[in-house]
């Protein structure tokens, strides 16, 4: 399986450079994360899909950055369908015709197939896609290099579920990440127990600083 990064062209404080959007060509063409529908993208995935329609968009969850071009690709692409998992206040907000996808559920991309991981945390409907035949994880917002992610309270993130997300991901032993910010993650596992190591001190200076009054 070899993934084209298409990037989305929407660069600002929060996206880097910009989202990354995954086209996986083959029998059954997947885009992963739609995006913002920058004019730039459309373009750019249209060039990418080298006169192949576009089957799907898989997205990894509702923040307005991986899903709001929903609506732009089905004007562009009316024959591709929609899919994630549900998070029914939100989706709402981009009206397509959203297609369901559960933990586990094996989906058909490219030539081969996706298996979904539920992982919450960072959203309550964050999924990643593990190929598992190249050990290819599609982690959306799981993991930037250089960074750690942002978990927003007040939009139903939470850390107890981004840490088990962090361990059933690592369980995969995935030997590359490809992100939807920043680079291609070729190291994951030190990556993401990073991300645990981090956490637990950042646990222990709070203790710290609560014993000492
Ligand atoms: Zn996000």
């Amino acid at each position: 399986m070899t993934p084209i990064a298409v990037l989305a062209g929407n660069p600002g404080p929060m996206t880097g450079e910009g989202n990354w959007t995954w086209l996986i060509p083959g029998r059954v063409p997947t885009l992963i994360d739609a995006g913002t529908g920058e004019q730039a993208h459309l373009g750019a995935l249209e060039e990418a899909l080298a006169g192949a329609r576009l089957e799907q968009v898989l997205v990894t969850h509702a923040h307005p950055d991986h899903a709001s071009a929903a609506v732009a690709l089905e004007e562009r692409f009316p024959d591709a369908r929609f899919l994630k998992m549900p998070w029914a206040e939100r989706d709402s907000r981009w009206p397509v015709r959203w297609e369901p996808i559960a933990d586990g559920q094996m989906i058909d991309a490219g030539d081969s197939q996706l298996r979904a991981v539920h992982t919450p945390g960072h959203a309550p409907d964050h999924l990643c896609f593990w190929h598992e035949p190249s050990r290819t994880l599609f982690g959306g917002d799981l993991a930037v290099r250089g960074s750690t992610v942002y978990i927003p309270s007040k939009l139903r993130g939470d850390l107890a579920d981004y840490l088990a997300s962090l361990e059933r991901v690592i369980a995969l032993k995935p030997s590359r990440l490809l992100p939807a910010h920043g680079p291609v993650i070729g190291d994951p596992d030190s990556v993401l127990r990073g991300y645990l190591e981090h956490r637990r001190e950042r646990e222990e200076q709070i203790l710290a600083a609560l014993r000492a009054g």
